[in-house]
């Protein structure tokens, strides 16, 4: 019975996955892939424009105005997912969009067939937007379309009984089921594997917390996917106060229990509204987006959440913020690395201000000059003076 168990965990794990395009296509952006994914998808949409209209011309192809028509119309749905492919690289919704589109394409295609032979063995092509599901979307899709690939199949399968050799059509019916089964499931496993060592090689092994150049990385892609929502980006950072006394006083393992406390509570305070990262041994940043250049108050939060923890200890804060309008996407990552130093800077304004208190800066950007992003100051460094 233990087996059984595990196999319905299983199935309730892989429903609620969540859906794989955000780090999909972080993972893609960050190799340089996804030009390579663009055209591999648009061809395989053309692809599969070029075969359906092959058989519409063939005499063996749909009879009757309406068949015909309908036919037509999915060469024509699935050229223009092909062209759009090629075009842009779709957000996420538009991704759903283009799958639905093809995977609607290839239905029409099959329901319209004359000959119910071309209709089963039509519906192998669900195995290609099963594919594209199981790399970027969730599970809910992937049922969706192996149920419209099994409706189209079995169907079409019904129709052609009597009419050709009933071991062929079976043996096309088990080459769909097959196909469109085992093909995006065994993608969609990999890919699941593969997005836990992703998103485990993103986190700090302490803290849980995003390390540095995760961070980095997402808050980038925070700006891209949601700049038309916000106005402001606000990075704060954070030093715990004389840490060192800590792990002198206690041990260096109680050290690290107090970050460990530090990253869940920074988490919390932030409650799912920003980016929290460890970007040095005991230094951690925050960033959100935000409506105003005034401090959203989320800074005097993350103080009082290391200020209230058992461990009595006590953190500085800066803040810089500055907006992210008329930023060009190009420069998003130069806007980052300018407002990590800056609140840096704050934070140490904090500091030497006894520490366990906040510096807020609002930074005009065009003032600033900012000198790339390969030259950004190393975690866990000693503490320095910012009179720079
Ligand atoms: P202040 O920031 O107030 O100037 O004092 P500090 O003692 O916090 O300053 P400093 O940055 O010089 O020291 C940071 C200390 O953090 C030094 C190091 O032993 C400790 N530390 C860094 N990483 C870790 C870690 O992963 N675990 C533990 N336990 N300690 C760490
Ligand atoms: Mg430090
Ligand atoms: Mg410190």
């Amino acid at each position: 019975m233990p087996r059984q168990l595990s196999v319905v965990a299983g199935l309730r794990h892989w429903w609620r996955q969540a859906d794989h395009y955000d780090w999909f296509a972080d993972y893609l952006s960050a190799r340089g892939l996804v030009g390579l994914a663009r055209v591999i998808t648009a061809v395989t949409a053309a692809g599969l424009a070029l075969v359906a209209a092959t058989v519409m011309l063939s005499p063996g192809g749909p009879t009757g105005t309406l068949d015909v028509t309908l036919g037509w119309a999915a060469v024509a749905l699935a050229f223009g997912c092909a062209i759009v492919r090629w075009s842009i690289w779709p957000s996420k919704r538009q991704s759903v969009v283009l799958i639905l589109a093809l995977n609607l394409a290839i239905a029409l295609f099959c329901q319209v067939q004359t000959d119910q032979l071309i209709g089963v063995v039509g519906a192998t092509a669900f195995a290609t937007t099963g594919i594209s599901i199981a790399c970027l979307h969730s599970a809910k899709y992937m049922l969706y379309n192996v149920v419209v690939a099994t409706y189209i199949g079995v169907l079409q399968a019904v129709r052609a009984m009597g009419e050709t050799d009933g071991h062929l059509i079976l043996a096309a019916l088990g080459l769909v089921l097959i196909i469109n089964i085992s093909v995006p499931f065994s993608v969609q496993s990999l890919v699941h594997a593969l997005g836990g060592d992703v998103v485990q090689s993103d986190r700090d092994p302490l803290t849980g917390l995003l390390h540095r150049r995760a961070l980095f990385r997402q808050i980038n892609a925070l700006l891209l996917s949601h700049r038309e929502h916000a106005d402001f980006l606000a990075v704060t950072m954070i030093d715990l106060d004389k840490f060192k006394v800590l792990n002198d006083t206690y041990g260096h393992s109680a050290g690290d229990d107090a970050l460990v406390a530090v990253g869940e509570a920074l988490l919390t305070a932030a409650n799912g509204r920003a980016l929290v990262g460890r970007v040095g041994g005991e230094e951690f940043m925050v960033a959100e987006l935000c409506e105003t250049a005034h401090d959203t108050g989320l800074s005097e939060r993350l103080r009082a959440a290391i200020a209230a923890l058992p461990q009595h200890i006590t953190g500085s804060v800066g803040t810089a913020v500055a907006s992210i309008n008329d930023v060009p996407t190009d420069d998003f990552q130069d806007l980052v690395v300018t407002l990590f130093r800056r609140s840096d800077r704050a934070m140490y304004e904090a500091k030497r201000a006894g520490g366990n208190q906040i510096r807020h800066t609002v930074i005009d950007l065009p003032a600033i000059p900012v000198s790339g992003a390969d030259n950004l100051p190393a975690g866990n460094r000693p503490a320095r003076r910012t009179s720079d």
